[in-house]
């Protein structure tokens, strides 16, 4: 397997190596992946264990509204009613999933 290129090496192939019918054939392959790219990263769902009652969208956040478990084995969550719910804003930082607890109500 090649080793993975950087975008300094891609620019370069694609200044050096194209003819002007393959670079706007790249462009508008690129503008179709953008458009993908970007609906990806508006479905996009957070990973929580806990049971999800509601989602919204807030910019590069989705938050969600979540009943949660204490984990404490004779509290009233462990026979599923649960705590909250609560809102939870989760958004993400490179390949990190950032997490911000809001409470009943989603404050700003
Ligand atoms: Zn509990």
């Amino acid at each position: 397997m090649p080793a993975k290129l950087s975008t300094a090496d891609i620019r370069y192939h694609i200044a050096n190596d194209l003819t002007l019918e393959q670079a706007k054939d790249l462009q508008n392959w690129l503008a179709d992946h953008l458009a993908a790219l970007e609906r990806q990263a508006e479905e996009w769902l957070p990973p929580t264990a806990n049971q999800v009652m509601a989602t919204r969208r807030l910019g590069k956040s989705c938050l969600l509204l979540e009943g949660v478990k204490c984990g404490k084995e004779n509290c009233r969550c462990a026979s599923g009613k649960l705590h909250g719910p609560y809102w939870y804003e989760y958004w993400r930082e490179g390949s990190r999933v950032r997490k911000r607890y809001h409470g009943k109500q989603i404050r700003s």
